[in-house]
Protein backbone atom coordinates (compact mmCIF):
# COMPACT_ATOMS: atom_id res chain seq x y z
CA UNK A 1 0.00 0.00 0.00
CA UNK A 2 2.68 2.79 1.63
CA UNK A 3 5.00 1.74 -1.58
CA UNK A 4 3.38 3.54 -3.90
CA UNK A 5 3.45 6.91 -1.79
CA UNK A 6 7.16 6.77 -1.34
CA UNK A 7 10.21 4.59 -2.83
CA UNK A 8 10.65 2.22 -0.52
CA UNK A 9 13.61 0.66 -1.98
CA UNK A 10 15.38 4.63 -2.19
CA UNK A 11 14.61 4.53 1.46
CA UNK A 12 16.31 1.66 2.52
CA UNK A 13 19.45 1.85 0.18
CA UNK A 14 20.22 5.02 1.96
CA UNK A 15 19.19 3.44 5.07
CA UNK A 16 21.87 1.18 4.65
CA UNK A 17 24.55 3.66 2.98
CA UNK A 18 23.86 5.84 6.10
CA UNK A 19 24.17 2.83 8.63
CA UNK A 20 28.04 2.60 6.81
CA UNK A 21 29.44 6.06 8.18
CA UNK A 22 31.02 5.24 11.73
CA UNK A 23 30.96 1.62 11.52
CA UNK A 24 33.10 -0.22 14.42
CA UNK A 25 35.13 -3.55 13.40
CA UNK A 26 32.16 -5.25 15.85
CA UNK A 27 29.18 -3.47 13.00
CA UNK A 28 28.22 -1.36 15.56
CA UNK A 29 27.93 2.65 15.01
CA UNK A 30 29.48 5.06 16.52
CA UNK A 31 29.00 8.77 15.47
CA UNK A 32 29.28 10.97 18.79
CA UNK A 33 28.70 14.81 18.08
CA UNK A 34 30.89 17.33 16.71
CA UNK A 35 33.26 14.54 15.57
CA UNK A 36 34.17 13.91 11.91
CA UNK A 37 32.06 10.70 11.70
CA UNK A 38 28.81 13.09 12.59
CA UNK A 39 29.95 14.81 10.46
CA UNK A 40 30.48 12.56 6.79
CA UNK A 41 26.74 10.79 8.08
CA UNK A 42 25.60 14.83 8.00
CA UNK A 43 27.50 15.33 4.56
CA UNK A 44 25.91 12.35 3.43
CA UNK A 45 22.36 13.22 4.40
CA UNK A 46 22.97 16.65 2.81
CA UNK A 47 23.41 14.95 -0.40
CA UNK A 48 20.17 13.22 -0.08
CA UNK A 49 17.84 16.61 0.90
CA UNK A 50 19.85 17.77 -2.00
CA UNK A 51 18.93 15.20 -4.29
CA UNK A 52 15.01 15.61 -3.13
CA UNK A 53 15.32 19.17 -4.51
CA UNK A 54 15.40 20.61 -0.70
CA UNK A 55 17.18 23.69 0.19
CA UNK A 56 19.81 23.02 2.68
CA UNK A 57 21.53 24.72 5.36
CA UNK A 58 22.55 24.07 8.78
CA UNK A 59 21.64 26.39 11.78
CA UNK A 60 23.87 27.97 14.72
CA UNK A 61 23.73 24.96 16.95
CA UNK A 62 24.86 22.73 13.41
CA UNK A 63 21.29 21.53 12.99
CA UNK A 64 20.96 20.34 9.38
CA UNK A 65 17.83 21.55 7.44
CA UNK A 66 16.14 20.64 4.51
CA UNK A 67 13.42 22.57 3.39
CA UNK A 68 10.52 22.41 1.07
CA UNK A 69 9.22 25.87 0.14
CA UNK A 70 5.08 26.08 0.97
CA UNK A 71 2.74 27.90 -1.34
CA UNK A 72 2.42 30.22 1.77
CA UNK A 73 6.50 30.96 2.56
CA UNK A 74 5.26 32.69 5.47
CA UNK A 75 3.26 30.10 7.03
CA UNK A 76 4.60 28.06 9.97
CA UNK A 77 6.65 25.61 9.20
CA UNK A 78 5.65 21.68 9.49
CA UNK A 79 9.16 19.97 10.86
CA UNK A 80 9.93 15.92 10.12
CA UNK A 81 12.69 15.38 11.90
CA UNK A 82 15.50 12.68 14.28
CA UNK A 83 19.08 12.20 14.63
CA UNK A 84 21.89 10.87 12.66
CA UNK A 85 24.40 10.77 16.02
CA UNK A 86 24.65 7.25 17.97
CA UNK A 87 24.97 5.52 20.66
CA UNK A 88 28.77 4.13 21.33
CA UNK A 89 28.18 0.64 19.38
CA UNK A 90 24.85 1.71 18.34
CA UNK A 91 22.63 0.36 15.38
CA UNK A 92 21.89 1.81 11.94
CA UNK A 93 17.88 2.36 12.06
CA UNK A 94 17.78 4.72 15.53
CA UNK A 95 17.57 8.41 14.42
CA UNK A 96 18.43 7.83 10.82
CA UNK A 97 15.02 6.34 10.08
CA UNK A 98 13.50 9.51 10.93
CA UNK A 99 15.30 11.46 8.80
CA UNK A 100 15.77 9.58 6.15
CA UNK A 101 12.04 9.11 6.15
CA UNK A 102 11.38 12.40 6.47
CA UNK A 103 13.21 13.17 3.25
CA UNK A 104 11.61 10.37 1.39
CA UNK A 105 8.67 12.23 1.92
CA UNK A 106 9.33 15.18 0.62
CA UNK A 107 11.05 13.90 -2.23
CA UNK A 108 8.24 11.95 -3.13
CA UNK A 109 5.65 14.78 -2.75
CA UNK A 110 8.02 16.61 -4.84
CA UNK A 111 8.26 14.11 -7.41
CA UNK A 112 4.46 13.79 -7.39
CA UNK A 113 4.12 17.57 -7.88
CA UNK A 114 2.53 17.78 -4.37
CA UNK A 115 2.34 20.97 -3.59
CA UNK A 116 1.40 22.38 0.24
CA UNK A 117 0.46 25.35 1.77
CA UNK A 118 2.69 25.17 4.93
CA UNK A 119 6.52 25.08 4.49
CA UNK A 120 7.86 21.63 4.99
CA UNK A 121 11.41 21.61 6.74
CA UNK A 122 13.26 17.72 7.58
CA UNK A 123 16.04 18.14 10.48
CA UNK A 124 18.71 16.00 11.55
CA UNK A 125 19.43 17.38 15.21
CA UNK A 126 22.55 17.79 16.81
CA UNK A 127 23.43 15.16 19.43
CA UNK A 128 19.88 13.88 20.83
CA UNK A 129 21.43 11.26 22.59
CA UNK A 130 24.08 12.92 25.11
CA UNK A 131 26.70 10.03 24.36
CA UNK A 132 29.71 12.11 24.23
CA UNK A 133 29.03 14.59 26.88
CA UNK A 134 26.14 13.12 28.88
CA UNK A 135 24.11 15.62 28.18
CA UNK A 136 21.67 15.64 24.69
CA UNK A 137 18.79 17.00 22.80
CA UNK A 138 21.49 19.72 22.26
CA UNK A 139 20.22 21.16 18.74
CA UNK A 140 16.27 20.54 19.67
CA UNK A 141 16.81 22.51 23.21
CA UNK A 142 18.65 24.88 20.99
CA UNK A 143 16.09 25.38 18.30
CA UNK A 144 13.83 25.56 21.43
CA UNK A 145 15.97 28.50 22.83
CA UNK A 146 16.24 26.61 26.23
CA UNK A 147 19.44 25.41 25.88
CA UNK A 148 20.97 26.76 29.10
CA UNK A 149 24.60 28.49 28.36
CA UNK A 150 26.38 26.91 31.76
CA UNK A 151 25.96 23.49 29.63
CA UNK A 152 28.28 24.09 26.90
CA UNK A 153 30.95 23.86 29.77
CA UNK A 154 29.61 19.85 30.49
CA UNK A 155 33.10 17.39 29.21
CA UNK A 156 33.48 14.77 27.13
CA UNK A 157 35.78 11.88 28.47
CA UNK A 158 38.79 13.85 27.25
CA UNK A 159 38.07 17.06 29.23
CA UNK A 160 36.93 18.47 25.94
CA UNK A 161 33.61 21.21 26.71
CA UNK A 162 30.50 21.11 24.18
CA UNK A 163 32.07 24.69 23.66
CA UNK A 164 35.58 23.70 22.53
CA UNK A 165 33.80 20.63 20.70
CA UNK A 166 31.72 23.10 18.24
CA UNK A 167 34.35 25.54 17.78
CA UNK A 168 36.48 22.61 16.37
CA UNK A 169 33.39 21.78 13.98
CA UNK A 170 33.24 25.25 12.77
CA UNK A 171 30.45 26.31 15.02
CA UNK A 172 30.72 29.53 16.96
CA UNK A 173 28.96 28.74 20.75
CA UNK A 174 28.19 32.37 21.31
CA UNK A 175 25.74 32.67 18.40
CA UNK A 176 23.68 29.45 19.64
CA UNK A 177 20.98 31.43 19.89
CA UNK A 178 20.76 32.06 16.82
CA UNK A 179 19.01 28.64 16.11
CA UNK A 180 15.67 29.30 18.19
CA UNK A 181 12.80 29.87 16.21
CA UNK A 182 10.30 32.02 17.23
CA UNK A 183 6.98 31.36 19.18
CA UNK A 184 4.18 30.44 16.34
CA UNK A 185 6.78 30.18 13.54
CA UNK A 186 6.34 26.05 13.90
CA UNK A 187 3.03 24.42 12.87
CA UNK A 188 3.96 20.84 14.28
CA UNK A 189 7.00 18.54 14.60
CA UNK A 190 6.95 14.89 13.41
CA UNK A 191 8.99 11.87 14.37
CA UNK A 192 9.03 8.79 12.72
CA UNK A 193 11.90 6.90 14.89
CA UNK A 194 12.01 3.13 15.97
CA UNK A 195 9.65 1.82 18.97
CA UNK A 196 13.08 0.45 20.62
CA UNK A 197 10.66 -1.70 22.61
CA UNK A 198 8.43 -4.99 22.40
CA UNK A 199 4.89 -3.90 22.04
CA UNK A 200 4.56 -3.42 18.23
CA UNK A 201 5.63 -6.77 17.63
CA UNK A 202 3.43 -8.13 20.45
CA UNK A 203 0.49 -6.62 19.06
CA UNK A 204 1.66 -7.66 15.50
CA UNK A 205 1.56 -4.48 14.18
CA UNK A 206 4.35 -2.60 11.84
CA UNK A 207 3.41 1.42 13.17
CA UNK A 208 2.00 2.69 16.61
CA UNK A 209 1.30 6.35 17.39
CA UNK A 210 2.71 7.96 19.97
CA UNK A 211 0.75 9.01 23.28
CA UNK A 212 3.35 10.92 24.81
CA UNK A 213 6.85 10.29 26.16
CA UNK A 214 8.06 9.36 29.37
CA UNK A 215 9.64 12.05 31.84
CA UNK A 216 13.40 11.08 32.76
CA UNK A 217 15.84 11.98 35.09
CA UNK A 218 19.58 10.99 35.32
CA UNK A 219 21.07 11.59 38.65
CA UNK A 220 24.88 11.14 39.36
CA UNK A 221 25.82 9.38 42.86
CA UNK A 222 29.35 9.74 44.19
CA UNK A 223 30.10 7.83 47.22
CA UNK A 224 32.92 8.28 49.04
CA UNK A 225 34.85 5.89 51.35
CA UNK A 226 38.16 5.06 52.26
CA UNK A 227 40.82 3.45 49.84
CA UNK A 228 42.61 0.85 52.22
CA UNK A 229 44.87 -2.44 51.43
CA UNK A 230 42.03 -5.40 50.10
CA UNK A 231 44.21 -8.04 52.03
CA UNK A 232 45.43 -6.10 55.75
CA UNK A 233 41.92 -4.18 56.26
CA UNK A 234 39.45 -6.79 58.18
CA UNK A 235 35.71 -6.19 57.18
CA UNK A 236 35.14 -5.21 60.46
CA UNK A 237 36.94 -1.67 59.76
CA UNK A 238 36.26 -1.24 56.05
CA UNK A 239 34.51 2.09 54.90
CA UNK A 240 33.60 0.45 51.50
CA UNK A 241 32.06 2.95 48.94
CA UNK A 242 31.85 -0.23 46.27
CA UNK A 243 29.71 -2.66 48.53
CA UNK A 244 27.63 0.46 49.45
CA UNK A 245 27.14 1.31 45.86
CA UNK A 246 25.78 -2.16 45.11
CA UNK A 247 23.51 -2.28 48.32
CA UNK A 248 21.93 1.46 46.57
CA UNK A 249 21.93 -0.14 42.83
CA UNK A 250 19.36 -3.08 44.52
CA UNK A 251 17.46 -0.59 45.84
CA UNK A 252 16.73 1.11 43.15
CA UNK A 253 15.26 -2.25 41.53
CA UNK A 254 13.52 -2.87 44.42
CA UNK A 255 11.77 0.44 44.50
CA UNK A 256 10.96 1.06 40.41
CA UNK A 257 9.55 -2.45 40.57
CA UNK A 258 7.00 -1.56 43.19
CA UNK A 259 5.39 0.86 40.87
CA UNK A 260 4.49 -1.74 37.91
CA UNK A 261 5.53 1.52 35.18
CA UNK A 262 8.73 2.94 36.77
CA UNK A 263 12.32 1.96 35.18
CA UNK A 264 15.09 2.36 36.64
CA UNK A 265 18.66 1.65 35.32
CA UNK A 266 22.50 2.18 36.19
CA UNK A 267 24.59 1.36 33.00
CA UNK A 268 27.29 3.61 34.27
CA UNK A 269 29.54 3.03 36.97
CA UNK A 270 33.52 4.42 37.33
CA UNK A 271 35.83 3.05 40.50
CA UNK A 272 38.48 5.19 41.83
CA UNK A 273 41.14 4.60 42.21
CA UNK A 274 40.12 1.46 40.15
CA UNK A 275 42.85 -1.32 41.37
CA UNK A 276 42.54 -5.08 41.98
CA UNK A 277 43.52 -4.99 45.01
CA UNK A 278 42.35 -1.89 46.97
CA UNK A 279 39.23 -1.08 48.62
CA UNK A 280 38.03 2.01 46.65
CA UNK A 281 38.01 5.26 47.36
CA UNK A 282 35.33 7.11 45.39
CA UNK A 283 32.75 4.66 43.34
CA UNK A 284 30.73 7.62 40.70
CA UNK A 285 27.54 5.82 38.87
CA UNK A 286 24.18 7.29 37.06
CA UNK A 287 21.04 6.37 38.04
CA UNK A 288 18.20 6.76 34.76
CA UNK A 289 14.90 6.85 36.03
CA UNK A 290 11.51 7.23 33.91
CA UNK A 291 7.83 7.25 34.48
CA UNK A 292 4.93 8.37 32.28
CA UNK A 293 3.47 10.50 35.72
CA UNK A 294 5.96 12.78 37.17
CA UNK A 295 4.75 11.98 40.49
CA UNK A 296 5.32 8.34 40.17
CA UNK A 297 8.53 8.97 39.25
CA UNK A 298 9.42 11.40 42.38
CA UNK A 299 8.07 9.40 44.61
CA UNK A 300 10.01 6.24 43.29
CA UNK A 301 13.48 9.06 43.53
CA UNK A 302 12.70 10.50 46.63
CA UNK A 303 12.41 6.83 48.24
CA UNK A 304 15.86 5.73 46.85
CA UNK A 305 17.02 9.28 48.19
CA UNK A 306 16.50 8.25 51.89
CA UNK A 307 17.27 4.90 51.68
CA UNK A 308 20.45 5.58 50.13
CA UNK A 309 21.50 7.92 53.24
CA UNK A 310 20.54 5.37 55.67
CA UNK A 311 22.83 2.59 53.92
CA UNK A 312 25.57 5.80 53.94
CA UNK A 313 25.29 6.14 57.34
CA UNK A 314 25.05 2.56 58.29
CA UNK A 315 28.62 1.94 56.31
CA UNK A 316 30.03 5.22 57.49
CA UNK A 317 30.13 6.63 54.17
CA UNK A 318 29.49 9.81 52.29
CA UNK A 319 27.07 10.02 49.57
CA UNK A 320 26.55 12.53 47.63
CA UNK A 321 23.66 13.11 44.33
CA UNK A 322 23.47 15.60 41.21
CA UNK A 323 20.64 16.35 39.14
CA UNK A 324 22.37 15.74 35.54
CA UNK A 325 19.12 16.27 33.35
CA UNK A 326 15.01 15.98 34.18
CA UNK A 327 12.78 16.23 31.55
CA UNK A 328 9.20 16.37 32.47
CA UNK A 329 6.97 13.84 30.62
CA UNK A 330 5.66 15.32 27.52
CA UNK A 331 2.14 14.19 25.75
CA UNK A 332 1.28 14.42 22.36
CA UNK A 333 -0.65 16.55 20.62
CA UNK A 334 -4.46 15.85 19.73
CA UNK A 335 -3.96 17.71 16.26
CA UNK A 336 -0.79 15.44 15.09
CA UNK A 337 -2.36 12.20 17.00
CA UNK A 338 -5.69 12.71 14.81
CA UNK A 339 -3.06 12.95 11.42
CA UNK A 340 -1.61 10.14 12.32
CA UNK A 341 -4.45 7.95 13.08
CA UNK A 342 -6.28 9.38 9.73
CA UNK A 343 -3.05 7.68 7.80
CA UNK A 344 -3.18 4.80 9.41
CA UNK A 345 -6.67 4.46 8.66
CA UNK A 346 -6.13 5.85 5.04
CA UNK A 347 -3.37 2.85 4.57
CA UNK A 348 -5.47 0.82 6.22
CA UNK A 349 -3.11 -0.02 9.37
CA UNK A 350 -5.57 -0.31 12.65
CA UNK A 351 -4.54 2.68 14.75
CA UNK A 352 -2.68 1.91 17.83
CA UNK A 353 -1.50 3.99 20.68
CA UNK A 354 1.49 2.98 22.84
CA UNK A 355 3.35 5.66 25.17
CA UNK A 356 7.38 6.31 24.99
CA UNK A 357 9.50 4.95 27.35
CA UNK A 358 12.89 6.57 25.34
CA UNK A 359 12.94 10.12 25.25
CA UNK A 360 13.43 11.86 22.09
CA UNK A 361 13.73 15.88 20.56
CA UNK A 362 10.17 16.08 20.66
CA UNK A 363 10.12 16.64 24.45
CA UNK A 364 12.74 19.75 23.93
CA UNK A 365 10.82 20.87 20.94
CA UNK A 366 7.01 20.81 22.87
CA UNK A 367 7.26 24.12 24.33
CA UNK A 368 7.95 25.74 20.92
CA UNK A 369 5.10 23.64 19.07
CA UNK A 370 2.52 20.74 19.24
CA UNK A 371 4.53 17.90 18.59
CA UNK A 372 3.50 14.00 17.67
CA UNK A 373 5.79 10.48 17.21
CA UNK A 374 4.96 7.78 15.17
CA UNK A 375 6.87 4.43 16.28
CA UNK A 376 8.11 1.22 13.76
CA UNK A 377 7.87 -2.00 15.10
CA UNK A 378 11.46 -3.11 16.39
CA UNK A 379 12.76 -6.65 16.07
CA UNK A 380 12.79 -8.33 19.31
CA UNK A 381 12.60 -5.04 20.84
CA UNK A 382 16.66 -4.46 20.57
CA UNK A 383 17.94 -1.10 20.32
CA UNK A 384 21.59 0.97 21.41
CA UNK A 385 22.99 -2.46 19.78
CA UNK A 386 24.20 -3.48 16.60
CA UNK A 387 21.90 -6.11 16.48
CA UNK A 388 19.36 -3.08 16.03
CA UNK A 389 16.50 -4.20 13.20
CA UNK A 390 13.66 -3.42 11.62
CA UNK A 391 12.50 -5.00 8.54
CA UNK A 392 12.09 -2.80 4.88
CA UNK A 393 8.89 -3.11 4.98
CA UNK A 394 7.82 -2.19 8.62
CA UNK A 395 10.24 1.12 7.53
CA UNK A 396 8.39 1.78 4.32
CA UNK A 397 5.04 1.41 5.97
CA UNK A 398 6.19 4.05 8.95
CA UNK A 399 6.95 6.24 6.24
CA UNK A 400 4.24 5.86 4.70
CA UNK A 401 2.08 6.64 7.44
CA UNK A 402 4.30 10.25 7.62
CA UNK A 403 3.50 10.81 4.48
CA UNK A 404 0.18 11.06 4.74
CA UNK A 405 0.35 12.55 8.28
CA UNK A 406 3.05 15.56 7.18
CA UNK A 407 0.79 16.06 4.29
CA UNK A 408 -2.63 17.09 6.43
CA UNK A 409 -0.37 19.01 8.91
CA UNK A 410 0.59 21.12 5.78
CA UNK A 411 -2.58 21.33 4.14
CA UNK A 412 -4.15 23.65 6.79
CA UNK A 413 -4.56 27.06 6.50
ZN1 LIG B 1 16.78 8.08 18.61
Amino acid sequence: MGSKLVQGERLWRRLMELGEVGKQPGGGITRLSFTTEERRAKDLVAAYMREAGLSVYEDAAGNLIGRKEGTNPEAPVVLIGSHVDSVYNGGCFDGPLGVLAGIEVVQAMNEQGVKTHHPIEVVAFTDEEGARFRFGMIGSRAMAGTLPSEALNYCDANGISIAEAMRQAGLDPHRLHEAARKPGTVKAYVELHIEQGRVLEEAGLPVGIVTGIAGLVWVKFTVEGKAEHAGATPMSLRRDPMAAAAQIIAVIEEEARRTGTTVGTVGQLHVFPGGINIIPERVEFVLDLRDLQTEVRDQVWQTVAARAQVIAKERNVRVTTEWLQDMPPVLCSDEVKHAAEAACKQLGYPPFWLPSGAAHDGVQLAPLCPIGMIFVRSQDGVSHSPAEWSTKDDCVAGAAVLYHTVWQLAQGQ
